[in-house]
């Protein structure tokens, strides 16, 4: 079947020509209040990204993914493997809040929050106008030979690319093995760390490759979260839109003409002047309705804007607006579906929040040694061998840390000494024997519940089990 006329566009992307190649976009420079306030909002999440490994709260970073060491510091909070399952909860928290907020405002975040969008847009693009200038200048430096202003451009233009993409790399790496490491390392010299150095040319290369070349391709074709639009998007979303309604009227779209009487007419209020295309920085018509590959930056929304102002008309002809609210003038409403998601997520944040708090700085692990049976000792005391692990999810070290039966009347010896210490953010193995005299047993396997005391402290209690002879009774 043939596609229809009307949906044409949608067989094709706007970055591969008809013959499979790269179609390069030169977007135009964008302008206009929701740039203004997109710079904004990027400068500031922008100085977050580059600090936010180099601030502690309490002794830890504010924000670290060493997945490496397998250790996370999300908003200071230290996450260890053994708090996998928080981090599991604090994942789909995340997945159900960008789905709820996909559902009722499309892909605001691509917009205005995601990483790519905020380095291509805000930063790279930015210095590709100041070096090679607006879009039609960089149409006709593209096309020039390379003559001394052509490689003077692109060698400067592609000597900073690389050095913020350094830049980033270096904070990837923060994040990645934490700043103090990253700090030390840069002290040593970079080749004290070769590993270190190869990893960090390697992320320098991924970022030229993204930013200076694959770019809005990343939003296109890579990015899982754009293909998830169909599913999540319905009538009611707001995303940036043309209101067809308005821009075509009776007549459809016509060029402008001075002092024409537009609304008798019945010609649309879109004067076809394609400004809404050329500055796309994905390349596409945003008048051919919701789209995969609109990222919703309204860089559209501001040129149209400024078109309209110009010839007199009302702005808003592309404006943030659902299908209902162009074709039946609806209002917003928070649907079923939005309730929905809005309370799933209270309660995943609520069961959080409770799990967060009630976690407690050390972790004990008590294990009978595999293979070991018991032993009986002088007077009917049966003694068990067991491993144990106590991991401090502290900044402070703990000190005076010792054991004490606190189900049964028993001892607690460990082989090396009566007590010992764990280091901050660390951990402290060693071997401990529990001894109990078989009257207090209540068969031949008993559940023991364990204290772990700092000095006199109950810091942490665990359980482990406690063998025994079989008792016939
Ligand atoms: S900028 Fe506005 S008036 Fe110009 S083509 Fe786009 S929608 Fe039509
Ligand atoms: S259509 Fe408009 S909002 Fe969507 S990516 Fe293009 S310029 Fe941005």
């Amino acid at each position: 079947m043939e596609t229809p006329e009307n949906e044409k566009f949608r067989d094709s992307i706007a970055t591969v020509s008809a013959e499979g190649k790269r179609s390069w976009i030169f977007p135009k420079k964008p302008a206009g209040a929701y740039y203004k306030y997109r710079k904004l909002l990027s400068y500031f999440l922008l100085l977050f990204l580059f600090a936010a490994p180099f601030i502690k709260v309490g002794g830890n970073q504010f924000l670290m993914f060493n997945v490496l060491e397998r250790r996370f510091n999300i908003f200071g909070f230290p996450f260890w493997p053994q708090d996998f399952h928080l981090f599991v909860i604090m994942m789909i928290i995340g997945v159900v809040f960008v789905i709820f907020f996909t559902v009722a405002f499309g892909r605001i975040f691509c917009g205005w929050i995601c990483p790519q969008t905020i380095f291509m847009e805000m930063v790279f693009r930015r210095i590709e106008y100041w070096i090679d200038g607006d879009r039609t200048k960089q149409m006709k430096l593209d096309k020039m030979p390379w003559n001394a202003e052509k490689i003077r451009k692109r060698t400067l233009k592609w000597t900073i690319f690389f050095i913020i993409s350094f830049f980033i790399a270096n904070i990837f790496l923060a994040y990645l093995i934490g700043s103090d490491k990253l700090i030390s390392y840069i002290q040593a010299g970079p080749f004290t760390n070769a590993s270190t150095l190869i990893a960090l040319l390697i992320f320098t290369g991924a970022f030229y490759f993204v930013f200076a070349w694959f770019r809005e391709q990343v939003c296109i074709i890579a990015c899982p979260y754009g293909r998830l639009q169909g599913v999540l998007l319905d009538n009611k979303s707001i995303v940036v839109a043309y209101d067809h309604k308005r821009g075509e009227k009776e007549k459809g779209r016509f060029k402008f003409r001075k002092n024409e009487d537009r609304a008798a007419s019945g010609k649309g209020d879109c004067i076809d002047c394609f400004q809404c295309v050329h500055v796309c920085p994905t390349g596409i018509d945003i008048r051919n309705g919701t789209q995969l590959e609109c990222v919703n930056c309204t860089a559209c929304i501001d040129a149209c804007d400024s078109i309209m102002e110009k010839v007199n008309l009302p702005k808003g002809l592309i404006r943030y607006a659902s299908e209902d609210n162009i074709e039946k003038k609806a209002k917003f409403t928070f649907n079923a579906r939005l309730k929905g998601y809005t309370a799933v997520l209270i309660i995943l944040i609520s069961v959080f929040l409770g799990m967060l708090f009630l976690r407690n700085d050390l972790e004990a692990n008590v294990l009978r040694l595999p293979g070991q049976l018991y032993e009986r000792k002088d007077n009917n005391v049966i003694s068990n061998v067991y491993t144990f692990k106590l991991v401090n999810k502290t900044t402070q070290r703990i000190e005076d840390v010792n054991f004490k039966l606190l189900s049964h009347n028993g001892n607690i010896k460990m082989v090396k000494s009566s007590s010992l210490e764990v280091p901050e953010q660390g951990l402290a193995e060693g071997t401990l024997f529990i001894e109990i005299n078989q009257a207090a047993l209540s068969g031949d396997k008993d559940r023991l519940k364990i204290g772990v005391y700092s000095g006199d402290e109950l810091i942490e209690t665990t359980t482990t089990a406690f063998l025994g002879p079989r008792t016939y009774k």
